[in-house]
């Protein structure tokens, strides 16, 4: 589509708008003191055409106007206008901006020379500086120049609240641009780099919270720091923290047990517990991944999963922990006496505890013990691996007791176990099997089937990743 024919497309489109709405600018601006739904969708609708005007006319002015304009309706509104309150961040600087300071604005602690002096009195400079690049590095912002800078090329100076702006940080460097750069961070109000007098670049950093703002000089290349996290807006990619970096090598497999046609234990409500682990095993991913965590499910819905294959799966992924979410379930006569978070690790142990939970687990597949053979999978267990799931399993149910108990009453702990679960069998990883209630508990079954609690438990399962992590190795 050739740009003319985009410009009437747009234009048509404006007019119809504009028509429909029947406001113009300054009337949609009037319209969002309203208290009338209606006539702040109006104004919504105008700015929305306006900006679309404004970038096919390429007015920078107009642009902001109707930016700003589609983000205080859209606020009211309850619309999501976050992609046009990052374009509003990504606008250059509004004219006042590039005009001489105003009166409220200090000048710069060395008065900058007339642009023909200071080419003579800089000794270093012969003609004038010109900015190559300017990037962000780590939260830093880098200027790399053509020529190497000398000390009164920089000057700085802030500006605490000044009005509504909150505070400013300005940085004149005596250079030219010869284009200009989209400079945004997300921590930052706004940020500019403009070319401010004839052979002054303008920096600006509006913060709402004061900035550590500090350079440094190196040759050629000028670094700006302001304390800011490493995420920058241009690129829109999160750099991760070191220790997220370092957390993403780390491979965690969640099997959320049971699933399709094995529907697991069936208790208090008819809650079902393949429905509320794999619920609680989203929630636990997802906690995870937010600390950087690399994070596999073995099912992400109502899918049946061979309890060999979950190991599998997690061997194949070479997943660094496995751990498998189950809830536990008893006979009614004593639905109303057991209760309990335990956390499991497979070891040979015959306790009869262990036996009839692991037999509950077990049950789906009775295949899959003729794979590993019955009575010779125990023979098998690796000690070294025994010990470190142990160690996972102690800093799982510990991690979510606390966290659970940080807002719920009566929660128990039923302890950490050993018992010979299949699932875990074969897995070349630390493997626990954790059961995070009894699903026939009348008490236990609701909590366990809530969103809340389940919150708390998800936190609690990367809370003791973590600490696992942070002891061994
Ligand atoms: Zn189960």
């Amino acid at each position: 589509m050739t740009l003319k024919r985009l410009r009437a497309i747009v234009t048509a489109l404006t007019l119809t708008a504009s028509t429909l709405s029947g406001m113009n600018l300054s009337q949609a601006e009037t319209a969002l003191q309203s208290n009338k739904q209606s006539e702040i969708f109006q104004a919504y609708d105008t700015f929305k055409s306006a900006y679309m005007d404004a970038t096919v006319e390429g007015d920078a002015a107009k642009k902001r106007r109707a930016l700003e304009g589609i983000v205080a309706s859209g606020n009211k509104l309850h619309i999501d206008v976050s992609d046009y309150r990052n374009k509003l961040k990504t606008l250059p600087a509004p004219t006042t901006d590039v005009k001489p300071a105003p009166a409220t604005e200090p000048e710069p602690v060395a008065k900058p020379e007339p642009a023909s002096k200071s080419r003579v009195k800089a000794p270093s400079i012969k003609g004038q500086n010109r900015l190559d690049e300017v990037e962000w590095d780590s939260g830093n912002l880098v200027f790399h120049f053509e020529k190497p800078l000398s000390n009164r090329d920089v000057n700085f100076f802030k500006l605490k609240k000044s009005g509504k702006h909150g505070y400013r940080y300005v940085l004149d460097i005596h250079a030219v641009l010869d284009r200009s750069h989209t400079l945004t961070h997300r921590d930052l109000k706004r940020i500019s780099l403009t070319q401010y007098k004839p052979h002054t670049i303008r920096l600006v950093l509006e913060s709402s919270q004061a900035l550590p703002v500090r350079f440094a000089k190196h040759e050629k290349t000028l670094t700006v720091r302001a304390g800011l996290s490493g995420v920058t807006s241009p690129k829109r990619v999160p750099a991760l923290s070191p220790v997220q970096a370092r957390n993403k090598e780390r491979v965690i497999v969640i099997d959320p047990g049971h699933g399709g046609k094995d529907g697991g234990a069936v208790g208090h409500n008819r809650y079902k517990e393949k429905e509320i682990v794999l619920s609680l095993a989203v929630k636990t991913a997802s906690r995870l991944r937010e600390r950087g965590y690399t994070v596999y499910m073995t099912r992400s819905k109502d899918k049946f999963i061979k309890l060999r294959n979950r190991t599998g799966y997690a061997n194949k992924k070479r997943a660094d922990l496995f751990i498998s979410l189950h809830a536990n379930a008893v006979p009614k006569s004593k639905a109303r006496k057991a209760y309990g978070i335990e956390t499991y690790f497979l070891s040979p142990s015959r306790s009869k505890r262990a036996t009839n939970a692991a037999a509950l687990e077990n049950k789906a597949e009775v295949e899959d013990m003729d794979f590993y053979g019955k009575s010779t999978f125990l023979n098998v267990l690796n000690s070294e691996k025994i010990v470190a799931s142990h160690k996972l399993a102690i800093d799982l149910q510990s991690s979510v007791l606390s966290s659970l108990r940080a807002r719920y009453k009566e929660v128990k702990d039923a302890g950490v176990r050993e018992g010979p679960f299949w699932v875990l069998v074969g897995a070349q990883m630390p493997a626990v099997l954790v059961e995070i209630g009894f699903i026939t508990h009348p008490k236990e079954a609701v909590r366990i089937h809530s969103n809340t609690y389940q919150d708390y438990f998800a936190r609690g399962l990367a809370e003791g990743v973590e600490r696992y992590f942070a002891k061994n190795r």
